[in-house]
């Protein structure tokens, strides 16, 4: 039989406890026909030399919002709190349109590819204009990534006690009957899809009661996922006492969302019997290492809540406050986090690893096609690209080597049995216009002199 596609000689990272080393990957298609030793190959249409190199699945992001790249590093807010940076940028994402989305979530998409990164979610809750998450659509389509977009929403503006301008948020039947429409239009459940919607109100404290329990209740009846910042900040257990009358999960529980449907970002801050009824429940969490350290507050403990029973994926979160969108830097930001925080014995480069892959698939609830090369998974894979001298000297773990020397890049990133990265740049024709474009549009959202 011949193949499309055959990946050889390389440390081939199948799944947790399955590495091949000096092996091969057949794709066939959209999917992982094969894996082998040498010697076994099959006929292939087309044959790429791994030598050297380690070959993992591509990583998946569990939490982003994509339309941040368009005020990456903004200084008037770099050294704020969390609420202090938010407040400072509302005003200028209320200038979003459906062009700047359009183009950078296709920035976003191209960034990811090249840190490995082969399926995304993005949480977009900003919705100054209508129709904002249907060009974001338009964009992975062009590209061919796989993309689980997410309907965030906001209710609360200052005039209600929120943080952001009434501009950006918008009343609660605008956002259910769009929700319904965004559902309908391009959620696609099939095996392979490479477009999927979950619904996700942007936090506890930025959405009426109603919005988080109406999103629940349309989970079920389109079977969908469910999404949002939880206890990221110290300032929610606040806010949730006087409002709600109980803690953030208290509150969580309470709108039905402790579910398997749900996967949050960060929680950082519940009590130990908070995270026990959580996992218990199913729910997954999305650590954001960068980004929780650029912001100086807490991290969750990864390892600790998997030993829990909770599956962990990770997050690149959004660029305006990691200001990068390497799945690879993230990986390897777990693993100092939680070594840091646990002893050298606590976590490992495979632990990282398993956490960016399996863990991300969990989060999204696609671990049978995705994060894993087993025969029959989407044909999603990176072949890792590292500095010679950077590698100098490893010789005996090409996994922790590919970890802790770094840094890596994707040299090739396969996306559907499709490549998108070859030579560690992305091949879309179109990259440079849309970063000239990008450019236009950044610098009228940040208001700079054209
Ligand atoms: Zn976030």
């Amino acid at each position: 039989m011949t193949v499309d596609l055959l990946v050889r000689d390389a440390h081939v990272y199948v799944d947790r406890g399955w590495e091949v080393a000096g092996g091969w990957v057949a794709i066939k298609g959209n999917r992982v026909h094969a894996i082998g030793k040498a010697g076994e190959e099959p006929e292939a249409k087309r044959t790429i030399s791994a030598r050297g190199r380690l070959v993992t699945p591509g990583l998946i992001n569990a939490h982003h919002h994509m339309y941040q790249n368009l005020t990456r590093s903004y200084a008037p807010v770099t050294n704020g709190t969390l609420f202090e940076w938010l407040t400072g940028l509302y005003p200028l994402w209320a200038d979003l349109d459906e062009e700047s989305v359009y183009l950078s979530t296709y920035i976003a998409m191209a960034e990811l590819l090249m840190g490995g990164c082969t399926t995304s979610m993005d949480h977009m809750y900003v919705h100054p204009k209508p129709f904002l998450i249907d060009a974001q659509f338009r964009a992975s389509t062009d590209i061919g990534f796989r993309f689980y977009a997410t309907r965030g929403s906001m209710t609360r503006s200052v005039e209600d006690g929120g943080l952001p301008p009434k501009s950006v948020v918008q009343d609660e039947e605008t956002i259910l009957a769009d929700s319904v429409r965004l559902v309908e239009k391009y959620h696609d459940a099939s095996a392979g899809s490479m477009t999927r919607l979950a619904l996700a109100p942007c936090s506890l404290f930025s959405v009426t009661e109603r919005i988080m329990s109406e999103s629940a209740r349309l989970a079920e009846k389109y079977d969908l996922r469910l999404h949002t910042h939880l206890a990221e900040d110290p300032q929610e257990d606040v806010y949730c006492a006087e409002v709600y009358g109980c803690t953030p999960t208290e509150y969580f529980e309470r709108v039905g969302w402790a579910s398997k449907r749900s996967w949050v970002a960060h929680y950082i801050y519940p009590s130990d019997e908070e995270i026990g009824r959580l996992a218990h429940a199913g729910v997954c969490t999305a650590q954001c290492p960068c980004s929780n350290m650029l912001i100086g507050g807490g991290a969750a403990d990864a390892m600790g809540l998997r030993a829990r029973g909770m599956p962990v994926g990770l997050g690149c979160d959004g660029s305006a406050s990691t200001d990068h969108a390497s799945m690879w830097l993230e990986a390897r930001t777990a693993l100092l986090l939680g070594r840091f925080r646990n002893g050298p014995n606590s976590m490992s480069a495979r632990d990282a690893l398993d956490i960016a892959t399996r863990g991300g698939a969990a989060c999204l609830g696609w671990e049978d096609e995705i994060g894993h090369l087993r025969p029959g998974a989407c044909a999603d894979l990176v072949i890792w690209e590292m500095s010679d001298i950077a590698l100098a000297g490893a010789h005996t773990d090409p996994v922790e080597a590919w970890l802790r020397c770094g840094p890596a890049t994707a040299g090739t990133t396969i996306v559907n049995g499709k490549v998108l990265v070859e030579n560690s740049r992305p091949t879309m024709a179109g990259l440079n216009d849309v970063l000239r474009e990008h450019a236009t549009h950044a610098r009228r959202i940040q208001r700079l002199a054209a």
